[in-house]
């Protein structure tokens, strides 16, 4: 594996690749990795040269805490990445900004619900570091998970809309056995934390149970959320349906692709999921 943490010098020989003509594969990561993070790896090997970042980015926090907070483990991370892909781009912050960029992204009403209501400037801080990792590294084809279905669709849009010369590939969320969606932020979890944490999930389960039942969104709602409060030590920050043009949905249309998502702390650990109500899991 290649480590790289200057712009130029992995600009050098990812082009020295590109004119041998193999294809590239990106997958951004704030490290901290797991399985999940395996899974878009995994599916990024279609391409002949896999390119995995980590960077913890300061522009897509909005809370000083939370970023001080943010697990980091480059070392273990290194390890766990040796042999598994080719090239690691572990950027400084002075390298990806030298001055606080004053080009931002609004992603619209894709960007104002959920994540952008809760987090303000998030999206724009994940917009800028997902054009410039593009931009920089110029990959065929780049891998987000689902986990964070707002922001793939969000920069699947942006690629399209600002004809980036990339495809985005979605990748399915990669769960503990417990249900637990796997995250970074896990780390932070007691283990009496990532019992309350599985909760989560099985409220998303029982959401797309009582549809199926053909219970209303706002029964639905009513009863997850009561589900969800009576459950000591979780607090719900959002749980809502959504289409895939990130509309809230007060009614059910089973032509549309519609997932409910939740937000939640647990130990003060922000945790999201998302189930799509078509999906068999
Ligand atoms: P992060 O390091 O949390 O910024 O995540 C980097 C990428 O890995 C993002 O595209 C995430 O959506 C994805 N990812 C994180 N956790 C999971 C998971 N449990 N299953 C699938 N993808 C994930």
């Amino acid at each position: 594996m290649r480590i790289y943490d200057n712009l130029t010098e992995i600009q050098g020989y990812l082009n020295q690749r590109k004119r041998s003509g193999d294809s590239i594969g990106l997958v951004p990561t704030m490290g901290a990795l797991h399985e999940g993070h395996m899974s878009l790896i995994n599916a990024a090997r279609a391409c002949d040269v896999v390119v995995v970042s980590i960077f913890v980015n300061p522009l897509q926090f909005n809370m000083a805490e939370d970023l001080k907070k943010y697990p980091r483990q480059l070392a273990k991370d290194k390890e766990f990445l040796k042999d598994r892909c080719d090239v690691l781009f572990v950027p400084t912050v002075n390298e990806m900004y030298k001055d606080a960029p004053k080009v931002s992204i609004d992603f619209g009403s894709l960007g104002s619900i959920l994540e952008g209501e809760f987090r303000p400037g998030h999206f724009n801080g994940v917009g800028v570091v997902v054009a410039k990792l593009i931009n920089i590294i110029q990959p065929d084809t780049a891998y987000f998970g689902l986990k964070d279905l707002q922001q793939f669709l969000l920069i699947r849009q942006m690629v399209t809309e600002l004809s980036m010369p990339v495809n985005i590939v979605g990748c399915p969320i990669i769960r503990e056995s417990t249900g637990l969606a796997m995250s970074s932020r896990n780390v932070r979890l007691s283990d009496a934390g990532r019992v309350i944490a599985t909760e989560i999930f099985k409220g998303l389960q029982m959401a797309r149970q009582l549809v199926k039942n053909n219970c209303t969104i706002s029964e639905t709602k009513s009863q997850i959320l009561g589900f969800y409060r009576s459950v000591k030590g979780l607090e719900v920050e959002y749980f809502e349906f959504v289409d895939d043009s990130m509309i809230i949905q007060s009614k059910i249309d089973h032509q549309a692709n519609i997932a409910v998502c939740v937000a939640a702390y647990v130990e003060g650990v922000r945790l999201i999921d998302n189930l799509y109500l078509r999906s068999e899991n």
